[in-house]
């Protein structure tokens, strides 16, 4: 304890957080069509140290359901999102899951607690290398982050089981969906910028074909593009 803060996530800031997301999630059921998430998921949630994806004066309320800041205009999205898009990607211990948007290196955390491999990518150098160094420490060897453009995927590890995007786009990038495998998912805000976007699940089916359905009304950052 510092100043009468909790510094770093003790039992009870976890308790809270996943009562949190339980809360959220009994009261958004008929949106997102379930009333309960995998039980993994809210493991993964509840072991990851949010704590150290967050800047010091903003620790002592790493564990409360809504955004924080990440430095250069992004965020760390609410717990309750993080567990739900997680869960909508229906990770298995052998998955292979594309993140676009690594931001603080949080949900690339999350997600490595729930599969074998993680490949990130993030289009602004320094949170790309800060995150790096932040899972590396953590000990999540299975995330790899690049610095670059995640709009045209990652191709040299493509077939991807799951597909996270934690920006929101304009419209779904077609590369991303090349690179999803039959059976994968994609999960991703589509929508204005700077307003309200619609998170999408997009599915590609055993014989190539393709579905989404909106899930929930989202408000992210915008993904960027790099300049050609
Ligand atoms: N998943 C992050 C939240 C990130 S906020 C976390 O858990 O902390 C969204 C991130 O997407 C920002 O860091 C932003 O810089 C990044 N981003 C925006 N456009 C991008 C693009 N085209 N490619 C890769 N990253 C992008």
């Amino acid at each position: 304890m510092v100043n009468g803060f909790s510094i770093s996530g003790t039992a009870a800031d976890r308790k809270t957080m996943l009562h949190d997301i339980l809360d959220e999630v009994e009261l958004t059921r008929y949106e997102i069509g379930k009333a309960a998430l995998d039980e993994r998921v809210l493991a993964a949630m509840a072991k990851v140290p949010r704590e150290r994806f967050v800047g010091a004066y903003d620790r002592y309320r790493a564990f409360a359901n809504g955004p924080l800041p990440i430095g250069y205009g992004q965020t760390i999205s609410q717990p309750y999102i993080v567990a739900l898009m997680s869960d909508l990607l229906e990770p298995r211990p052998d998955s292979i899951v594309l993140e676009v948007g690594t931001g603080s290196g949080y949900q690339s955390a999350v997600l490595a607690e729930l599969v074998q491999q993680v490949y990130s990518i993030e289009i602004i150098g320094a949170l790309a290398s800060s995150a790096n160094e932040r899972l590396q420490e953590l000990g999540y060897g299975n995330v790899t982050v690049r610095h670059g453009d995640g709009y045209h995927g990652w191709p040299e590890h493509a077939p991807f089981d799951g597909i996270i995007v934690t920006a929101a786009a304009p419209h779904i990038p077609p590369p991303l969906v090349e690179q999803l495998k039959p059976g994968g998912r994609l999960v991703i805000p589509v929508g204005e910028p700077g307003g309200v976007q619609q998170l999408m699940l997009v599915e590609k089916r055993g014989d190539g074909s393709v579905s989404s359905r909106s899930i929930l009304m989202v408000a992210f950052v915008p993904l960027t593009r790099s300049q050609p």
